[in-house]
């Protein structure tokens, strides 16, 4: 690779990386989009994987099928989970059920 192709991949590496951080700040920072039906705590649900990470090392070390078949298990079963007390599926504050739970009681 040349310089000039160096530099773009460089480039290309620190925009992507700029931009995970900026979303990931958005994320954390923007305005509240959800509401846990569990504590009704209004909120921004986070990502959270299944599995465990050394049990995932692990088996990419010992064979490639199995880490293959794990890492596809873990990042198919993602879900969102409210920060506050973990429970799944927050509802969009922009749905009839998620204006129906942020009224008060
Ligand atoms: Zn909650």
């Amino acid at each position: 690779m040349n310089s000039v192709g160096v530099t773009l991949f460089s480039l290309v590496v620190l925009g992507w990386c700029f931009y995970l951080v900026a979303k990931g700040f958005r994320s954390a920072n923007g305005p509240k989009t959800h509401i846990c039906p569990n504590c009704r705590s209004i909120v921004n649900p986070v990502r959270v994987t299944p599995g465990s990470t050394f049990l995932e090392v692990l088996l990419w070390l010992c064979f490639l099928l199995p880490g293959i078949l794990y890492t596809a298990y873990c990042q198919a079963n993602k879900r969102r989970v409210c920060p506050v007390c973990g429970a799944q599926n927050p509802v969009p504050l922009t749905t009839p059920a998620g204006q129906a739970l942020a009224q008060p009681r």
